[in-house]
């Protein structure tokens, strides 16, 4: 098992809680969570595979227990050894011979690894549970990050009053109410000379929680795509972005699809949004592209196990798009639909639809 002090923390998280850690690699991304979002990844790879291609992969649950004994690579060798059938010995070997964990990772879909599950039941959280994910900003030389928070009730049918009432007025202050959706936050990068007081010491521009809480309405939402998309400074002109915002409306399309095919209700899941922030590698990363098509769809779709293990070697990241943040998320047959979540969906995308000048 890892220990806490194998993990580092996460410095890339644009919303949400403390306490999201990454490993040294920065190949995985890892969550303390509830038992409720770990159940939700389980039964969506388990049964909900067009769903489960738009989730980071789920790669299996940690407990960030001080004492326990081992190593981020151990949970590595147990997870790729679960994955191929092979003993640990095997798979340590084999990781060795890489030179890093992510040699043979358990990147295929529709697998659910299930390495140490030690889950206290009891009416707690379990605050020393996590879930270990891909880190969809991995691979990005500068990633551009957008965490766009979904739905209109913003709590699930177990939360307390006190709840209910505080996230409702949320909603009637923001985009929630009309949209369906708002931006919980998001970080961009300015180019190598940016200084400032809103600028990061690696250059990033960071809207907090309280931009689309107090700055943003239904008028000038889209100011905030704007803002992610289109930065001058970072060599990110009209042409790209516009790019960008197409790359991302194809998928999209098919997260809406997925949805309207789909019975579930995510309380407070979000969208997250990557995309190559540096322009020059941006460019580069999309002439590869289009030198070998295959490379510009979404990282992993559609992919056969070839294309898993050529994986690394599939040119420069361009972009991705997630649904994150199940702590409130339920499959929920005979009841239709997640309307609400479909309609942030599609507010976004008719946003991103005037930007690409569609
Ligand atoms: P919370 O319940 O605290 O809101 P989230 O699942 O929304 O937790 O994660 C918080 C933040 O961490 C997100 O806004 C996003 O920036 C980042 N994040 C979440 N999942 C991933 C992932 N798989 N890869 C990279 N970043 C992630
Ligand atoms: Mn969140």
């Amino acid at each position: 098992l890892p220990t806490r002090a194998d993990l580092i923390d996460y410095n890339y998280a644009v919303a949400g809680h403390d306490g999201t850690l990454c490993d040294v690699d920065g190949e995985l991304f890892i969550k303390p969570c509830t038992p409720a979002e770990i159940a939700f990844y389980e039964s969506s790879v388990a049964s909900h595979p067009d769903f489960a291609d738009f989730m980071p992969t789920f790669l299996g649950t940690l407990t960030l227990d001080e004492q326990t004994n081992g190593s981020i690579e151990d949970a590595g060798a147990a997870l790729l050894a679960q994955h191929n059938g092979t003993t640990v010995e095997e798979a340590s070997a084999a990781i060795l011979a890489n030179g890093t964990a992510r040699g043979g990772f358990p990147v295929a879909k529709h697998t659910v690894p299930e390495v140490v599950v030690p889950v206290k039941t009891g009416k707690r959280i379990v605050t020393n549970l996590a879930v270990v994910l891909e880190n969809a900003a991995h691979g990005f030389i500068k990633p551009n990050i957008l965490d766009v928070k979904l739905g209109i009730r913003l709590w699930a049918d177990d939360a307390p009053e006190e709840k209910r009432i505080r996230f409702d007025k949320v909603t009637e202050e923001t985009t929630h109410k009309d949209l369906g959706f708002r931006v919980a936050g998001m970080r961009v990068w300015q180019g190598p000379n940016a200084t400032g007081p809103e600028i990061d010491e690696e250059g990033y521009k960071v809207f907090n929680k309280d931009y689309g809480r107090f700055s943003l309405n239904k008028h000038n939402v889209h100011e905030a795509f704007e803002n992610f998309l289109f930065s001058e400074l970072a060599g990110i002109d009209e042409e790209l972005g516009k790019l960008v915002a197409q790359a991302f409306l194809a998928d999209l399309d098919k997260i809406e699809k997925v949805l309207a095919g789909q019975e579930s209700r995510m309380y407070s899941a979000s969208l997250l949004f990557v995309f190559e922030g540096d322009g020059p590698a941006l460019r580069n990363a999309m002439e590869e592209a289009s030198r070998s098509p295959s490379t510009l769809v979404n990282g992993d779709e559609e992919n056969s196990e070839e294309e898993d293990d050529e994986d690394e070697t599939a040119g420069p990241k361009i972009y991705t798009v997630k649904v994150i943040d199940f702590a409130h998320a339920e499959w929920v047959p005979g009841k239709g639909p997640d309307t609400s979540a479909i309609l942030g969906v599609r507010s976004v995308s008719k946003i991103l639809e005037n930007l690409a000048g569609i």
